[in-house]
């Protein structure tokens, strides 16, 4: 009996969200060379014209990686909560979201990861993903 899966998508896509994860937070110049709306996977879409395929490759999908302190060079996002960014860190403590979330397409959909920075007055952590919370951009 397998395990079951915990997140939402198969196996090789979970896997591509992990190395590209490990990427970004090994690299802080990783963006320089990647367009962080649309990581794709090794090959890119039109690689089983060159060499051959495998299955996993139909599943796997591009991912949008939202980074705004890697983004934008000596960028602190401000905290949601409290309005301030003084003691938002930007390396000590950060975190990946749990599951990247699904961004759809007019023909397919991809992937948005982004990270959850702490604020050390509120003691909690945020994104930068929703509207209302975007304006404290
Ligand atoms: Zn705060």
């Amino acid at each position: 009996m397998t395990e079951p899966r915990q997140h939402p998508y198969p196996t090789s896509q979970r896997e591509f969200v992990e190395r590209i994860r490990a990427a970004v937070l090994a690299n802080d110049r990783f963006f320089d060379s990647h367009n962080w709306q649309n990581i794709e996977p090794t090959g890119g879409r039109n690689s089983s014209l060159t060499k051959g395929t495998y299955a996993d490759r139909f599943y796997v999908k591009p991912i949008a990686c939202w980074i705004p302190h890697l983004l934008i060079p000596n960028h602190v996002p401000c905290c949601p909560r409290c309005g301030k960014r003084d003691l938002v860190e930007v390396n000590r403590g950060v975190r990946f979201i749990n599951s990247p979330k699904i961004l759809y397409g007019l023909g397919s959909h991809k992937y948005l990861d982004t990270l959850c920075y702490p604020c050390n007055r509120c003691k909690r952590r945020f994104t930068l993903l929703c509207m209302r919370h975007s304006r404290f951009f």
